[in-house]
């Protein structure tokens, strides 16, 4: 027969008089019944904790096959799904009174059987539903709830690019991975998820909802990280918040180098920042034996994997390695040019708006954008001098022009996909002019539709290339019958861009 019900342990759970009396009463009575220890104390748990939170035989297989694996599919005599730490003291005060054996689940992908299953002699404490991610008001520490997923951890930091050391893989659990340590990509540089931990929220055997960190229960806070279940139940881990976001460090790193290693000329970065990681590309055009010095600016910065190992290739393997890299399977696409000159605070800025906004897009129509920083040197502009000038009326020095590839697929999204770059464009133009960095030049290759890039070149350069249509198509016919493209008949009433362009 179960255990009897003891005063001193009802008065444990500090519920209201009337309800007290009622537990006691019941459980009394259904004690010489209860088919075991475990049905009486998930008894006791669903007259405490209610109907929805405690699921007691016959428990839904869908609560069973939460875990990942099947060898790990129990069905317990009942499943505690803990809303707060108040349940989860309240679920081991009960399976301690009742002496009846628990296993503790977070997200449950652990895959050896009965450490975070249980079979019909016990209980299963859940903890999926304490999935919460919530970022302090000082944006220094991250809570988790033991319940999540790492993919949703990441997802819900994102838009607000920030980052914590978790798992690798999505669905493993928040729980289970801290207690083991916590083996992430960028391990090296920050240690392990558990060594990011801040402060544990625990739950003790006896019920008692405590802190552990560095300044309380300090050993208790050691053992929590890589210790496993054997201290408590965690039920929130504040983590601090890492700067795994590392275009900030990328702006650097890029804007040293083009004001420095640049100045070799025989090669060049390729940055491609996404929407969840940036590509970083060093081309150089002589063979080499390992990374030429010109790039060192680039070597503290962590990588998450090299796509392309060093390797001396042709142009015909460069492109198509870069034309790999770019298919898309969305069918509409568009891009959009900037310019400024080389100052990390001003792309960092222009980028912190533009992934918010991003972001949201690729929410509501699943739109993919890029950031993409391309560097001109006063060597680029020097050669097209050397070889006889241009029309495009480059400045004579360094800097860089923006772009972003769009590629989404419905075209009644074309407006909201198309406004982020043209939020972002305008946010380029404005901080730029304000901060006394403004290039006055926009890329013909990578403007988009509404752009003009022609009047960037200067009016002096408009002028003469004006007057050489005029020579050499008398009749206009490339200006009146032409469809549509950058053509210089959109010039007339349009600002021309002519601040100091050179004429070459
Ligand atoms: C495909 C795959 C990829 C993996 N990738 C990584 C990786 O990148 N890095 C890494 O470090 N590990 C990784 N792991 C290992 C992973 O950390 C462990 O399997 C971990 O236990 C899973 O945690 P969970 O919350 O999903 O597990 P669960 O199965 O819910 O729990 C695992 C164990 O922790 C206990 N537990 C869970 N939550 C709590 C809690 N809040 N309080 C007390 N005890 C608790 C459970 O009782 C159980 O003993 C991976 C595993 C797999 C199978």
């Amino acid at each position: 027969m179960a255990p009897s019900v003891d005063d001193g342990f009802v008065a444990s759970l500090a519920l209201p008089a009337a309800q007290t009396a009622d537990l006691m009463a019941e459980l009394e009575a259904r004690r010489p019944h209860a088919a075991g220890t475990a049905s009486l104390a998930c008894l006791a748990a669903q007259k405490v904790l209610g109907d929805d939170a405690v699921i007691i035989a016959p428990v839904r297989q869908s609560l069973v096959d939460v875990n990942w694996s099947q060898a790990c599919r129990e069905t317990p005599a009942c499943v505690i799904q803990a809303k707060s730490a108040h349940d989860v003291a309240t679920a081991l005060k009960i399976v301690t009174h009742f002496q009846v054996p628990f296993a503790i689940r977070s997200a449950g992908h652990s895959p050896n059987p009965g450490w975070s299953s249980i079979s019909q002699s016990g209980i299963l404490i859940d903890l999926s539903l304490l999935n919460a991610v919530t970022i302090s008001a000082d944006k220094e520490t991250v809570s988790l709830g033991p319940g999540g997923h790492w993919g949703q951890v990441y997802e819900a930091l994102d838009p607000y690019g920030i980052s914590v050391i978790g798992g690798r893989i999505p669905q493993v659990g928040v729980g289970g991975l801290m207690l083991g340590g916590g083996y992430h990509h960028f391990s090296a540089a920050y240690g392990l998820a558990a060594d990011n931990v801040k402060n544990f929220e625990v739950v003790l055997a006896d019920g008692t909802v405590t802190n552990a960190n560095a300044e309380t229960n300090s050993d208790l806070f050691w053992a929590l990280k890589g210790g496993g279940p054997n201290f408590g139940i965690v039920t929130r881990y504040d983590v601090l918040v890492v700067a795994l976001e590392h275009v900030p460090a990328l702006f650097d790193a890029f804007a040293t180098w083009q004001k420095g290693g640049a100045a070799d000329g025989r090669g060049t970065v390729s940055l491609v920042v996404g929407l969840d990681a940036a590509t970083l590309g060093f081309i150089y055009s002589s063979p080499q034996a390992g990374r030429p010095s010109m790039f060192s600016e680039f070597d503290a910065i962590p990588v998450l994997l090299t796509a392309v190992p060093p390797t001396n290739g042709t142009a015909a393997s460069l492109a198509a390695l870069l034309g790999a890299a770019v298919f898309n399977t969305k069918e509409r696409h568009d891009y959009r040019a900037a310019s400024s000159t080389v100052d990390a605070q001003l792309w960092k800025d222009v980028y912190y708006a533009w992934h918010k906004h991003a972001i949201a897009v690729r929410t509501s129509t699943g739109a993919n954008q890029t950031f993409v920083i391309q560097p001109m040197t006063k060597q680029l502009v020097q050669q097209g001098i050397n070889k006889g000038g241009n029309p495009l009326g480059l400045p004579i020095d360094d800097f860089q022009c923006w772009t972003t590839l769009i590629d989404w697929s419905n075209a009644d999204d074309d407006e909201t996909v198309r406004s982020v770059s043209i939020s972002t464009s305008n946010m380029w133009r404005d901080l730029s002019t304000a901060r006394g960095l403004g290039i006055d030049f926009l890329y013909a290759g990578d403007s988009s539709r509404d752009q003009n890039p022609l009047a960037s070149y200067g009016s002096a350069n408009v002028a003469k290339l004006k007057a050489v249509s005029e020579k050499y198509d008398p009749a206009q016919v490339f200006q009146i019958l032409q469809n549509d493209g950058f053509l210089l008949r959109k010039l007339a009433g349009l600002r021309h861009h002519d601040q100091d362009a050179h004429s070459l």
